[in-house]
Formats: C-alpha cells, sequence, structure tokens
C-alpha cells in the first residue's frame, strides 16, 4: 500500500490573508473574514479546541461568538480544509495539517498531541481482516502512553 500524499512535517505553508481566501473559495466556502481568521489561526500548527481557536481570534473579530466559531470549525472540516479529531477526554481538536492521513501520540497523563508520519512499510493492522465491502481510505491511529516530561514526572514520584 502506498501513500501518494508526502508527508512533510510541516504544517502547509498559508501564506497571507488572500490565499487563505483563495482556499476558501476552493473548498467550495464564501471567503469570510471569521472564516479567513479561523483558518490563520489553525495555521499556526498544532491541534487546537474550538475554544482555543475562539481565544485567539476574538481580538481580531471583536463580536464573535465561541459558538460562531464551532460553526466555522464545522464547515471547514466538512469542506475539507481542518482535521477533527477526538482524543478521549479532550474536547474535539482541529488541525489544519490535512491530507496526509498522519496519525497521533496521545499522552494519557498531560494530553499533549503530538503528530507521527503514517506507518511505513508493511502495516498489516492498518489493513482490515474484515473490510465488510468498504472501499477503504484512511486508517485513524491513535497511539496512546506517557510523553518523556510525564515518565520522568512518574518516575520522580
Ligand atoms: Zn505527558
Ligand atoms: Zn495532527
Amino acid at each position: 500500500m502506498t501513500h501518494p500524499i508526502l508527508d512533510t512535517h510541516e504544517p502547509h505553508q498559508l501564506g497571507g490573508d488572500r490565499e487563505i481566501g483563495e482556499r476558501l473559495k476552493r473548498a467550495g466556502l464564501r471567503s469570510t473574514e471569521p472564516r479567513r481568521a479561523v483558518v490563520a489561526a489553525l495555521g499556526q500548527g498544532g491541534h487546537h479546541s474550538a475554544a482555543e481557536v475562539f481565544d485567539s481570534v476574538s481580538e481580531r473579530l471583536t463580536g464573535t461568538s465561541l459558538q460562531a466559531v464551532y460553526g466555522i470549525l464545522s464547515a471547514l472540516n466538512e469542506a475539507g480544509l481542518a482535521r477533527k479529531i477526538e482524543p478521549p477526554g479532550s474536547p474535539a481538536l482541529y488541525e489544519l495539517r490535512i491530507g496526509d492521513n498522519h496519525h497521533h501520540l496521545v499522552c494519557t497523563e498531560c494530553g499533549l498531541i503530538l503528530d507521527v508520519p503514517c506507518a511505513i512499510g508493511e502495516a498489516p493492522c492498518l489493513t482490515a481482516s474484515e473490510t465488510h465491502g468498504f472501499a477503504i481510505a484512511t486508517a485513524e491511529v491513535t497511539y496512546h502512553g506517557m510523553c518523556p516530561d510525564c515518565q520522568a514526572a512518574s518516575l520522580a514520584a
């Protein structure tokens, strides 16, 4: 199984406000100021909850609401511009790094989330033993464990 999209390890380069607007239009969304602000906030990389995104856009968008940010995030998700992940015990998180089918390392202690590239080479567990007739496009994998900091802290305790 090969993955046609290269994993660059980098968040997608976004460019300026105008380029973000073009991206929205290509995805079939109207380019509005609130949407551009949310994309720009996600474009800084990482995984963010709606509340975090709201915090970072509320200065630029006076008068916006958390509810509005939720709406924008789900529109971006449905249009394929943002990916939504739902780690257990955490609110849904959004990220702009899409299309590379990367996976996540989640620390069960502190909630740290890191991206890992899609499994390379033979990855038998990503080939479903029973497809039930599905044409499988992606496999979502989350590795759970303790990050280095939390391991050190638990050893020290
Ligand atoms: Zn941790
Ligand atoms: Zn990610």
